[in-house]
C-alpha cells in the first residue's frame, strides 16, 4: 500500500511471532495525515487492537515499532524511532523513543513500521532484509550483555553478507530476559530506556531484531529540502542551547543550573541541592572524563558524551543519571557513576528507574521499613547491585520490581518517587511546579519529556515564576502537543530547544527577557485559546523550522496550527487507549513528599499544587474532571466518529 506522500515507504508489516506469519498491516494516507508516524501512529494501532483485557506479559500485547516520515530525508536529528506497547511498569500504554540507526535501516528495508504480536516458541533473533523475514535462533545470544550481543550479530552478518554489510540492530540484555520491569531495548549505545518494553521483548523470547535493505527514502523536492536543511542546521548550530550548551556539556550541563535553582533531586528528593554537586556536574565530566562528543545520525547537536570505563570508550551519563546516582543517593564519586551507567546500559535497564528505586530502598532502610543493607552515602556495596537486579538475585529480585511495588509491600509510598509506576527524572518539581503537573499527567508515567518539559520555562531556559501554578496547565498542554508531533515525525525533542529565540537565553537579565518572564504567567488564557483553535493558526513560525520541512520533504501541507493539532490528537489518543486499562485522575498523581511536604520548611509554597493545576489542565484538554477525554473531544480530534 503506497503513499502519495514522500518520506513514507508506504508499508507497515504485521509480524506474528507465534505463527511466524508476516502480512501487510493496512495503513492509509488519511491515517498518515491524522497520525503522521512514530508514537502517534503506534497509539492508533494499539487503540485499534486493544480491548482493555490484554496483559503486558501476554501474546496479545503488541510491540509497535514506528519510524517518522522525516527519518531518512536528511532533516536535522531525524533518526529517532519509537517503540510502544502495554507497559509492564505502568499497566498503561507507553512509548519509548530511541536514536541510533535502526529507524533509518527499517526504512531502507522498505517499511514505516512493524506490528509485532504473539510469542516465539524458542529464543529468537528476527532478521529483516528487504522483503525477507527470518526467525533465527538466539540460543547463542541469550544471556549476553548488550555490547557482546551486538558484536556477535555483527560478526555473523558480516560473515554472511561481507564487510560492507550495513544494518540496524536492537536487542535486550539479561534484564529483559529476566523480566526486570524497567528493562530497556538498546540500539547500539542508544537506549529505548523507559517503561519496560525490554521486558516485553524478553517475555516474547525476542532477543534481537536486525534490519537492512536497499530502498531509497523518497523526498518531495530535493533542492528545497537540501536548502532548508542547510538553513536549519545553521540555525541549530548558532543557537545558544543547541549550538553551545548541549554540544559542550550535553544534558549533564544542567546539573549546575538545577543546583542553583534548588531543582536537583537530592537524597531521594528530600532536598533540592547537593553540597558536592561540583564533583558530579557536567563541567567536571567535560574537563576530566569526556573523550569526544557523539551524536545520532544527521544530528548537528551531538549531545552524547563518550567516557572511559575500564579502558574502554563508552557512552557517558545524562543529567538524569548524574542527578539520581549523585546527589540522589549522596554519592560524589563521578567515576563510579560512569561505571554504573555503563553497567546498567550493558545489562539492558533504564538508568532512571534503576537509580530511583535504589534511592527508595535506601530511605526505606533508613526509616526502618526494610532491612536491606543499603545506605545513603555508602557506595561500597552498589557495584554488584545492578547485576543482582538484572539476574533477579537476592534483594535484586525485589529491586527489579521498581519503587511503586516496593512501597506497596514495605510502606513509604510518600517517598517512592514515581507516577503511574514510572520513576521521575532528576528535576525536583517543588521548585518547578509546571514540571510537577507534567510528571503527574504524563501518559507514560513520571516522565519529564512526555510531561511537557516545563523546566525549560521555569528556570533552565527562561526564568518565569517557578512556584506559581498560573498558566502552567496551558503551557504544559502546548509543549506536550508540540513535542508529540516532533517525536511522531521522527525528530529529536532537543530540536525544540531552539524554539526560544537565542537572545532570551544569552541575555537572561535583559529587558526583553525580564519582560517575557513576567508576562508568561499572565498568558494562560491566550495559550488556551491558541490550543483550542490551533488549526486556525495557518502560518509558519520563523523560530520553528519543523513545519516547512513537511512541505519540502514530504509534499504534505503543514502549518504551525495543524502541527499542534496533530500533537493534541496524539496526546489524547494515548490517554484514550489507557482509559481502556482504567487510567483516570487518581493515576495522575505524585508522591505526597512532593505535594504536601514543602521543600523549604519555611516556605509553604514550595510544594506542587497538583490538584489545582490538574483541574485547569483537564478543562484545557477537553477531558472531564476524572481525566477522561469526553465524547465531544474524541470526535473533535477525529479519534472516534
Ligand atoms: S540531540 Fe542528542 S539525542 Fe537528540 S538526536 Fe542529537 S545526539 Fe541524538
Amino acid at each position: 500500500m503506497s503513499s502519495k506522500y514522500c518520506g513514507y515507504m508506504g508499508k507497515v508489516m504485521s509480524v506474528n511471532l507465534t505463527t511466524q506469519e508476516i502480512k501487510e498491516y493496512p495503513w492509509t494516507d488519511n491515517e498518515r495525515e491524522l497520525y503522521l508516524g512514530g508514537k502517534i501512529m503506534a497509539a492508533r494501532i494499539l487503540c485499534d487492537n486493544f480491548t482493555g483485557e490484554e496483559k503486558p506479559f501476554s501474546e496479545e500485547n503488541l510491540i509497535v515499532i514506528t519510524t517518522g516520515p522525516l527519518t531518512g530525508t536528511g532533516a536535522p536529528s531525524s533518526s529517532r524511532f519509537n517503540m510502544s506497547a502495554l507497559s509492564p511498569q505502568t499497566g498503561f500504554i507507553a512509548s519509548s523513543n530511541c536514536g541510533g540507526t535502526f529507524g533509518y535501516y527499517l526504512k531502507k528495508a522498505g517499511y514505516d513500521a512493524l506490528v509485532i504480536r504473539g510469542r516465539c516458541a524458542e529464543k529468537t533473533w528476527l532478521d529483516i532484509s528487504n522483503d525477507k523475514f527470518t526467525f533465527r535462533s538466539a540460543d547463542d545470544l541469550w544471556g549476553t550483555r548488550i555490547t557482546p550481543c551486538h558484536e556477535i550479530i555483527k560478526e555473523k552478518l558480516t560473515e554472511e553478507r561481507g564487510n560492507n554489510a550495513k544494518f540496524g540492530t536492537m536487542c535486550i540484555g539479561p534484564a529483559g530476559e529476566n523480566l526486570v520491569l524497567y528493562s530497556a531495548v538498546l540500539s547500539g549505545e542508544r537506549a529505548s530506556g523507559r517503561t519496560g518494553i525490554g521486558a516485553v521483548f524478553g517475555w516474547k523470547n525476542l532477543k534481537a531484531i536486525t534490519v537492512s535493505g536497499n530502498h531509497t527514502v523518497p523526498v518531495f523536492d530535493e533542492e528545497k529540502t537540501r536548502k532548508w536543511c542547510k538553513k536549519w542546521f545553521g540555525y541549530l548550530k548558532n543557537h545558544p542551547l543547541t549550538g553551545n550548551q548541549l554540544p559542550r556539556l550535553g544534558t549533564a550541563g544542567l546539573v549546575s543550573s538545577m543546583q542553583m535553582r534548588k531543582m536537583l533531586s537530592t537524597k531521594n528528593y528530600n532536598y533540592g541541592q547537593y553540597e558536592d554537586f561540583e564533583k558530579v556536574n557536567g563541567e567536571t565530566l567535560a574537563e576530566e572524563y569526556n573523550i569526544v562528543n557523539k551524536g545520532c545520525l544527521t544530528c548537528p547537536i551531538k549531545c552524547a558524551r563518550t567516557v572511559r570505563v575500564n579502558g574502554e570508550a563508552v557512552k557517558g551519563p545524562e543529567l538524569e543519571t548524574l542527578g539520581l546516582l549523585g546527589g540522589g543517593i549522596l554519592n560524589s564519586n563521578l567515576q563510579k557513576i560512569l561505571d554504573w551507567n555503563n553497567e546498567i546500559d550493558e545489562l539492558g535497564m533504564d538508568t532512571i528507574s534503576a537509580s530511583s528505586t535504589l534511592a527508595y530502598a535506601m530511605e526505606a532502610n533508613e526509616k526502618g521499613l526494610w532491612d536491606n543493607g543499603l545506605k545513603f552515602g555508602n557506595i561500597d556495596n552498589i557495584s554488584q547491585i545492578w547485576e543482582d537486579i538484572a539476574y533477579r538475585r537476592g534483594i535484586g529480585d525485589e529491586l527489579a520490581e521498581g519503587s511503586k511495588r516496593l512501597s506497596e509491600k514495605y510502606g513509604g509510598r510518600e517517598f517512592a518517587i514515581q507516577s503511574k509506576g514510572l520513576e521521575l527524572a532528576a528535576y525536583e518539581p517543588r521548585r518547578a511546579v509546571g514540571q510537577g503537573l507534567g510528571y503527574a499527567v504524563s501518559n507514560r508515567g513520571g516522565c519529564h519529556l512526555n510531561g511537557g518539559y516545563m523546566v525549560i520555562l521555569e528556570g533552565l531556559g527562561l526564568n518565569t515564576d517557578s512556584q506559581t501554578p498560573k498558566a502552567k496547565a496551558d503551557f504544559t498542554m502546548m509543549f506536550q502537543d508540540l513535542m508529540e508531533t516532533i517525536s511522531a515525525s521522527g525528530q529529536c525533542l532537543f530540536t525544540s530547544y531552539a524554539f526560544f529565540p537565542g537572545f532570551l537565553i544569552t541575555r537572561p537579565n535583559g529587558g526583553i527577557t525580564t519582560a517575557a518572564n513576567r508576562l508568561i504567567p499572565h498568558l494562560g488564557g491566550v495559550i488556551r485559546v491558541m490550543n483550542r483553535i490551533s488549526p486556525a493558526i495557518a502560518m509558519h513560525l520563523p523560530v520553528f523550522h519543523h513545519t516547512k520541512m513537511f512541505r519540502y520533504a514530504l509534499g504534505m501541507p503543514m502549518t504551525f496550527g495543524k502541527y499542534l493539532r496533530i500533537g493534541e490528537r496524539g496526546y489524547t489518543l494515548d490517554r484514550y487507549v489507557s482509559t481502556k486499562f482504567g487510567v483516570s485522575s487518581k493515576d495522575d498523581s505524585l508522591p505526597k513528599r512532593l505535594t504536601h511536604t514543602p521543600q523549604d520548611p519555611e516556605n509553604p509554597k514550595t510544594v506542587v499544587p497538583l490538584e489545582k493545576m490538574k483541574k485547569v489542565y483537564y478543562k484545557a484538554r477537553g477531558w472531564d474532571q476524572n481525566g477522561i477525554p469526553t465524547v465531544n473531544t474524541l470526535r473533535r480530534l477525529k479519534i472516534t466518529k
